[in-house]
């Protein structure tokens, strides 16, 4: 097994907590020393601890059980605890974006964002991305696997990847309203596919500019496979504070309900997530979104929690079929017509096609705004 060494100055200076844990008890390291904190049950601290140390450590007040899990030979199911804490994240009543003094850099940045014409920013830490439902379901999932997964020399396949140095994401939104619905219409040959995607990619290069130019922080290529560095937006988006996985699988605002458009930038910069909230619309809702969807992509269960041993699941109940969603689109794209639009002066041909958005244009969320 490879060995990594620490040092304990270095461990107290930065504030990094140590903890070394044996199969009696554990100690975490402080300014004073090391101090007891859990034992074994079983396990008498003066008899069968402190009588065999040469040093006396400091005895905590509380002196805590460890986790019985921990001798048992059976799996500890630690993605369920994981997966719990992330669920635990504070929840921020109120508006998203409402950030305390702490977060200045994190306010500029998302007050930038919006300046640049994003409808709603938000930044997710990595270290907690690393937590989401679907990062800790990707590995496990031979569906997900044929969904832009790429083998990388090195790794398993499917196996998540970020760049060493990316620490927070910053995830941006554009609204793409009901009134303006060629925004979400796929033009081949049009950069960036839709016009929505067009005014995201705008947005997102002038906020480049800004970190690179004004805050000296470059920031860090995202791939687009997984594997290769890319991001899971939705989580992230949640993470950021934008809103809930609702339960059309897809993000729930509650300014513009799904009616959104998503892209990530990753940061070496170790920023705190700006959310989550407590918002779920889809708890009192009729479900209109699994109701009307053509396809009948939500009407069955198609992933078991058990199976993955999570407690949770992207598309949050387990209810949603990509492959039948991915008919639809197919249909969609074979209904595709050609028509004229303009680049650069150019008369091009281009081949228009209009994707179903139905899971997401009956979700009655933000409407009224
Ligand atoms: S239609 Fe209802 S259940 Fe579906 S995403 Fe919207 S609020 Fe949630
Ligand atoms: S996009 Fe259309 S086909 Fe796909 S899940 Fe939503 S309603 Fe169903």
């Amino acid at each position: 097994m490879p060995v990594k060494a620490i040092s304990k100055q270095q461990a107290l200076d930065t504030k990094r907590p140590v903890l070394y844990i044996t199969e009696r008890c554990v100690f975490i390291l402080t300014d004073q020393g090391l101090k007891l904190t859990e034992v074994a049950p079983g396990i008498d601290i003066e008899k069968d601890i402190l009588a065999h140390m040469e040093f006396e450590p400091i005895v905590a007040d509380n002196v805590k059980a460890m986790d019985t899990r921990l001798f048992s030979k059976t799996a500890m199911g630690l993605a369920n605890d994981i997966l719990y804490n992330f669920q635990k994240i504070p929840r921020k009543k109120g508006k998203p974006m409402t950030l305390n003094n702490k977060n200045t850099l994190s306010n500029q940045i998302i007050n930038k964002a919006l300046d640049f014409g994003a409808c709603l920013a938000g930044i997710a830490n990595i270290a907690e991305l690393k937590k989401s439902p679907s990062h800790l379901i990707s590995e496990k999932m031979e569906e997900f696997l044929g969904v832009g997964t790429k083998q990388v020399k090195g790794k398993k396949q499917g196996e998540v990847h970020w760049p060493d140095n990316a620490n927070s994401a910053i995830v941006i939104a554009v609204e793409h309203p009901l009134g303006a619905p060629d925004m979400d219409w796929w033009i081949k040959g049009l950069k960036g596919g839709t016009k929505g995607n067009a005014k995201l990619i705008s947005v997102f290069s002038k906020l480049a500019d800004w970190l690179e130019t004004e805050k000296k922080i470059p920031y860090v290529k995202l791939a687009y496979h997984i594997e290769h560095g890319g991001v899971f937006m939705k989580d992230a988006a949640v993470l950021g504070g934008l809103g809930c996985i609702g339960k059309n699988n897809l993000l729930v605002t509650p300014q513009f309900g799904s009616r959104i458009r998503l892209r990530v930038m990753l940061l070496d910069k170790d920023l705190s997530s700006t959310g989550i909230l407590d918002f779920d619309p889809c708890n009192n809702c009729k479900e209109y979104c699994r109701q009307k969807c053509p396809q009948k992509a939500f009407d069955e269960k198609v992933y078991f929690p058990e199976e993955y041993k999570l407690g949770e699941l992207p598309g949050r109940t387990g209810k949603y079929s990509r492959i039948k969603c991915n008919i639809q689109m197919k249909k969609n794209t074979e209904n595709g017509k050609d028509v004229d639009f303009e680049i650069a002066g150019s008369d091009k041909k281009g081949l228009e096609i209009r994707y179903c958005r139905i899971c997401e244009l009956v979700c009655p969320v933000g409407k009224s705004s």
